[in-house]
């Protein structure tokens, strides 16, 4: 077996010399768990939050054990009730080749249903948070125009592809690349979409939506952040999802500078973590997964081969390496 721990804490932008990929022996499941053999790992935005040890959310990773994260997996050995060899599940404990699981630990997955690394993406957590926070959080109403920046993202695609469907007036996405700019109007049906590295957001946004926003989704902070209340029209919302473009700082970074514009638009911001919003996943699967089916929403998949490059995975993310979901398949 082999998995992945963190060797030492990053200062800055990530390395490799921050993973260690240790083989192990494979361990045995006691009472009440099981061995799962590891097929997909889910790469998240969020681990880079708990490889530094600053106080969030989510504990820190510790230095010198395996990294943990969304994964799913073949039951190979049971000890558990209610979870048979063969089944597939899905876990928290990635960033290895076996894990042993407590049984209330693993969800059963359907994979008949709906392939199973759709269940760490457009049917899992990213699509989940994209579905409570545009309709829960930035309360979407038809006929609102949203920007959504990470755009081409798990999360993001997500968020343009709802919003369309339940009538927005504009979807416009921000990206970093032409290839990711071509898939969301050619492929997703966003009305407009930019390359954030192509010249100031602000200017490119207020080209996007002449009219104006009502729903800024904020994925990356920053700049985009300070571009999206330029363009945000009276009543607008604006849900703070993640602001991958500060996760590596090393110094606070600077707000907006045009915080003074919340009060003449009557604005609202709030910051909100998928794990608040578990109640919406019956709704969510109800509502999504028939437009997965069906093909109404389009989701890409970025997938990494062998657990030994998940570390190199990790850093493509952050680097913008994938289309959608990035995924290690083991
Ligand atoms: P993505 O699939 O969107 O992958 C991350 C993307 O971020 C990269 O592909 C890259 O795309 C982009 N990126 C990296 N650096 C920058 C930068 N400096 N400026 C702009 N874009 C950048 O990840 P997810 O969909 O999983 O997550 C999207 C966001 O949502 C993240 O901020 C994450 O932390 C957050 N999140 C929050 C949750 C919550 O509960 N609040 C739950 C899940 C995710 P590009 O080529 O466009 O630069």
């Amino acid at each position: 077996a082999v998995e992945i721990r963190l060797a030492e804490r990053p200062h800055g932008e990530p390395t490799m010399a921050n993973f260690e990929i240790a083989d192990v022996d494979t361990p045995q499941p006691g009472p009440g768990q099981v061995l799962v053999r590891n097929t997909w790992l889910s790469v998240d935005p969020y681990m880079r939050g708990r490889m530094s040890s600053a106080k969030s959310y989510a504990a820190p990773y510790e230095v010198g054990e395996a990294m943990t994260g969304g994964a799913v997996g073949e039951v190979v050995a049971s000890n558990a009730d209610g979870l048979a060899v063969g089944d597939t599940v899905l876990h928290q404990l990635g960033w290895r080749t076996h894990a042993i699981v407590d049984a209330d630990n693993a969800a059963k997955i359907d994979v008949t249903s709906a392939p199973a690394p759709a269940y760490l993406g457009v049917l899992g957590m990213p699509g989940l948070t994209a579905y409570a926070g545009l309709f829960d959080v930035a309360r979407f109403a038809e006929g609102d125009a949203v920007f959504v920046s990470g755009a081409a993202g798990a999360v993001g695609s997500m968020v343009g592809q709802l919003a369309k469907l339940r009538g927005a007036s504009r979807v416009i996405g921000s990206a970093g690349s032409a290839e990711k700019v071509r898939w969301l109007t050619e492929e997703l049906g966003f009305d407009a979409a930019f390359n954030y590295k192509d010249g100031p957001v602000t200017d490119q946004l207020q080209d996007a939506a002449p009219d104006g926003i009502d729903v800024y989704f904020d994925n990356v902070g920053g700049e985009h952040l300070e571009a999206a209340i330029g363009s945000m029209n009276l009543g607008g919302r604006i849900a703070i999802c993640g602001m991958i473009s500060q996760y590596n700082a090393t110094e606070p970074q600077p707000g907006p500078r045009n915080l003074v514009q919340f009060i003449a638009k009557r604005l609202t911001m709030r910051g909100f973590l998928v794990g608040d919003h578990l109640d919406a996943r019956p709704r969510f699967v109800d509502d999504v997964a028939p437009l997965v089916g069906d093909g109404s929403i389009v989701y890409s998949e970025t997938v990494v081969e062998g657990i030994r490059n998940a570390p190199q995975a990790f850093l493509d993310l952050l680097a913008g390496s994938n289309t959608g979901k990035m995924l290690v398949r083991v």
